[in-house]
């Protein structure tokens, strides 16, 4: 087994203060085969390590990792969204947002915000939003609806978290420095021309 995957909460955070550590992981969470352009789908791309941009050699646009993920438009660094995802995929008995801001260091609603987008990627198995669907329905649903959703959809929601928990903590597995990327992505990812 691997001696530096976190057990501890304690472990986690030092493990996750790795800036360049916690990108990898994004990415290698995002793109199982590596980086793609979102604009033109060229694999070809160079990299801007001090501020985690890649740029498409084809057509130069550049794109983060974040863009489209529950990670993107928020302040929050990504050390403290994966100790969150952490702390959410290794509770045995749950997790509150009480708990989560106390151990990372923010508010209690950044912690809950934090949280919502956490556990609707757990849902859907991907942290990719567009497979998500319309978030803000979503939020019904995380709002404490889910006992009166019809059982076969939360059947198939509960199956699909307990992939992506274990796809999770496979993709935090580290082989001589190298993210393993096999099995980070459960959903496959709809190719949705856009
Ligand atoms: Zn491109």
């Amino acid at each position: 087994m691997n001696p530096t995957l976190p057990t501890t909460l304690q472990e986690a955070i030092q493990y996750f203060a790795d800036a360049q550590r916690c990108q990898d992981l994004l990415s290698a969470m995002r793109w199982p085969q590596g980086p793609v352009c979102p604009n033109c789908r060229s694999h070809e791309h160079g990299y801007v390590k001090s501020r985690a941009i890649y740029q498409c050699k084809l057509c130069r646009k550049q794109y983060s990792a974040k863009v489209g993920t529950i990670f993107e438009d928020s302040p929050i660094k990504l050390d403290k969204w994966f100790c969150a995802l952490w702390m959410l995929t290794n509770a045995k008995n749950g997790v509150s947002s009480y708990e989560v801001a106390r151990s990372l260091g923010v508010t209690q609603k950044t912690a809950w915000f934090m949280m919502h987008r956490i556990r609707l990627a757990l849902q859907h198995g991907s942290i990719d939003r567009k497979l998500m669907g319309d978030v803000e329905v979503d939020e019904t649903y995380i709002g404490g609806k889910a006992r009166n959703m019809h059982s076969d959809k939360r059947a198939k929601l509960m199956r699909n978290e307990g992939s992506f928990r274990k796809a999770v903590v496979v993709g935090m597995l580290e082989r001589k420095g190298e993210v393993r990327t096999a099995v980070l992505r459960t959903a496959e990812p709809h190719q949705k021309s856009s």
